[in-house]
């Protein structure tokens, strides 16, 4: 076949509606157009609606399809309803908004891609979240090749692919879960039960929540899919990932970050961004703690006022990521009562409610990053040297904290043992973080690890040739 001959794929692309999908989605998108493929971007109306408020005021680049016309890319955008209003309040429903993902959403996927399908404009390829429960149903009914996207660490979905095991094996799913060690999880060597997702903790009980449905239909659902695709470097996960693929054709592609890093030329940002950067210019290098909990994850209230009190006792300089639904969206003043002035008055501290956080990890004056443990904070510090503080909350973010301390040595535990956050220990773990022995250790690996990220996306790194055998394997099939 001549070159000309060859169809170019073209890709309906569906994020799940969540900030911590949507960004690594949207820079996907744009590495396949630009090799060449057509994409069809597909947000809800809601996650449209809060990027295009929060870039209103000019901040944080121009939307998907704008981005891509400017670059010459072929990035069509388009929206569907997730089944609720936009002034539904989906962090405080967040079970309903579950509820719509598993019973509503997948209608208006369908009645979107069959619109699609029957238009002239050659569909090939259906590129949905992994977590959706739908994809492989859609792309079987409409002949399209179905490549899952996984935006979290290959071993958080080895886990879940083989949630059988954990259940055949008695770790999860009785009242009376095994705690040992799980050793039979094909290329696992071993994890503990506390460092599994929270939704397979022996500690979660209650295993028929609307979160479970969803594990088990998109986990089983993955298993029909053509491709998966992996937010990760195969250096970091070579034995999980080389196991994934004796059962499916799995690329490791990450870290996947905007072109230039903090300059992205797509507004991504669901709320309006701080600048930080003035705030950070007058402070000496290394000597900043970053906090934040990411864009979903709720924390109590006890512990938002410790780890307050230990940013004080600390003197460090910080600046927190404070959502007014960090606790939840009922309990608008979550900080402690004059925290934020006497933060400010000092000179010490700057509280946002959501920033560029690229562009702080990426300022000198930043010299760690209390997090949360989500996936793309950590890619981001390492990507930038930063070591990480691990307070992990829900869901992926014990596992991710189990590979970020425990595995690559680039972090340290907020507690230890029982998690109870006390702000002495909070203050003495910043301390051990930004100054010291330990601080000069987690630097010295953090900078090894940044090593292995930049060279997978190097000229014949492994993200790199796993991306372009990606993109020739879809091209043969569907040539
Ligand atoms: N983020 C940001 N500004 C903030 C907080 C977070 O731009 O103030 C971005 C961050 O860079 C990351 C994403 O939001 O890319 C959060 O994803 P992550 O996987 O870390 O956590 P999640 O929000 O999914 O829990």
């Amino acid at each position: 076949m001549v070159d000309e001959d060859r169809k170019r794929p073209h890709a309906i692309f569906f994020p799940y509606p969540l900030q911590g999908h949507v960004i690594p989605a949207v820079h996907f998108a744009t590495k396949l157009a630009s090799a060449g493929f057509t994409i069809t971007f597909v947000n809800t109306h809601f996650v449209h609606h809060q990027i295009s408020k929060s870039g209103a005021d000019g901040r944080g680049g121009d939307d998907i399809f704008t981005a891509s016309r400017k670059a010459g890319l072929d990035i069509r955008y388009e929206t569907i309803s997730d089944g609720f209003p936009l002034g539904f309040d989906r962090s405080l429903n967040h079970d309903q908004f579950w509820e719509g993902a598993l019973h509503v959403l997948p209608a208006h996927v369908e009645e979107f891609v069959e619109r699609k399908v029957s238009s002239k404009e050659k569909v090939s390829v259906l590129i949905a979240d992994t977590f959706f429960v739908w994809p492989s149903t859609v792309a079987k009914k409409y002949n399209l090749l179905y490549v899952s996207f996984w935006t979290e660490p290959a071993l958080v979905l080895t886990i879940y692919y083989h949630l059988h095991l954990l259940r055949s094996h008695g770790h999860f799913g009785s009242q009376d879960n095994r705690t040992d060690t799980i050793d039979y999880i094909p290329g696992v060597r071993a994890v503990e039960p506390t460092d599994l997702m929270s939704y397979l903790q022996p500690s979660c009980k209650d295993t028929s929540s609307i979160c479970h449905r969803i594990i088990d239909k998109a986990f089983d659902d993955v298993k029909r899919a053509d491709f998966i695709i992996i937010n990760t470097v195969r250096e970091l996960e070579e034995e999980t990932i080389s196991a994934l693929h004796q059962t499916q054709p799995t690329y490791a592609i990450g870290p996947i970050f905007p072109t230039g890093f903090i300059d992205s030329p797509v507004a991504t940002s669901m709320w309006p961004e701080s600048n930080c950067t003035q705030w950070l210019d007058s402070k000496p290098p290394g000597s900043v703690l970053y906090v934040s909990f990411g864009s979903y994850a709720h924390a109590s209230k006890p512990a938002i006022h410790e780890i307050a009190r230990g940013l004080l006792q600390s003197g460090v300089n910080f600046i927190w990521v404070v959502r007014p639904d960090i606790v939840s969206s009922d309990d608008p003043d979550p900080l402690p009562v004059g925290f934020e002035q006497k933060a400010r008055e000092e000179g010490r501290g700057l509280v946002v409610v959501w920033c560029s956080q690229n562009k702080v990890l990426s300022h000198c004056a930043v010299g760690g990053f209390l997090t949360h443990c989500g996936w793309n904070s950590i890619l981001e510090s390492i990507w930038c040297g930063v070591p990480l503080l691990c307070f992990p909350l829900y869901t992926d973010q014990f596992t991710n904290r189990k590979l970020t301390v425990d595995d690559w040595k680039v972090g340290i535990n907020l507690c230890d043992g029982d998690w109870v956050i006390r702000g002495e220990e909070v203050s003495k773990k910043i301390d051990r973080l930004m100054r010291g022995e330990t601080a000069e250790d987690l630097r010295v690996k953090i900078k090894k690890v940044k090593k292995v990220l930049e060279d997978a996306w190097a000229a014949g790194g492994s993200s790199e040739t796993g991306f372009r055998q990606f993109v020739e394997d879809i091209e043969v099939k569907i040539n």
